[in-house]
């Protein structure tokens, strides 16, 4: 019934949009897409080769030129990005990677080779895609459009806690200033900023945890 349809989650940071677009993907049998792990990619990229990522010097268009992106679907249809064919899902989780991503994100032309590769893979639908632009700029005409906001204190928390559970000593405060700056950057840049979609359905997550925030996003799907 929704194989053809595109889901858009957008938000900010640590808002909980990955845990709940992969569990929507999940239920209703469509694939995910979290196109910031796409950023975090070329910022991966840029780091490995001390690449300049200032678009005058050129070096971040030729390092485009060289890097190839293509997805490989895990058994739970996930869309894993490939970097010239590696696997990088595990090493794009860091803080530094992080703000690299963000500082990445605000180059034109970095986002308009994203947004093509976005809009070929969402041209046969069944997708949620998941990011900052995708109800507001990549996928404007779908009609399932969701954005998710939160306090920041409570991002900042559930950012810690994962962060712990992974053995990580990282500090409530330093996170959340990780937070606040990356989003700040995210939604004052020129390129796509982050806003909601005019038609998008807003949740507050803060006092919702991901299973109630996958039911409403799930129940306003199949209401629509
Ligand atoms: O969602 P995630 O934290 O992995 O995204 C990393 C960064 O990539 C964000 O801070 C944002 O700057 C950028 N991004 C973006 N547009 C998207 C997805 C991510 O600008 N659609």
């Amino acid at each position: 019934m929704f194989e053809k349809t595109i889901i858009t989650i957008d938000g900010p940071s640590g808002v909980g949009k990955s845990t709940a677009a992969k569990a929507v993907a999940e239920k209703l049998g469509l694939s995910y897409l979290d196109t910031g792990a796409m950023y975090r990619a070329i910022a991966l990229q840029a780091q490995r080769e001390r690449v300049n990522i200032d678009n005058s010097s050129g070096e971040l268009e030729s390092l485009l030129k060289r890097t190839e992106i293509t997805f490989t679907r895990d058994q739970n249809h996930i869309l894993l990005v490939l970097v010239n064919n590696e696997d990088i899902t595990d090493k794009i989780r860091t803080p530094e990677i992080s703000r690299l991503s963000s500082d990445i994100a605000t180059k034109g032309i970095v986002r308009k080779r994203l947004i093509e590769i976005q809009r070929r893979v969402g041209k046969e639908g069944g997708i949620v895609a998941e990011g900052r632009d995708m109800g507001t700029y990549v996928f404007p005409d779908t009609k399932y459009k969701f954005y998710l906001d939160a306090e920041l204190e409570m991002r900042a928390k559930r950012r810690w806690n994962q962060l712990h559970e992974s053995g990580s000593d990282a500090n409530i405060e330093d996170i959340s200033k990780q937070i606040e700056a990356r989003d700040k950057q995210d939604k004052e840049r020129s390129e796509s900023p982050l806003h909601p979609a005019r038609n998008a359905v807003i949740i507050d997550t803060t006092h919702l945890n991901a299973d109630e925030v996958v039911f409403k996003i799930i129940k306003e799907v199949q209401d629509f």
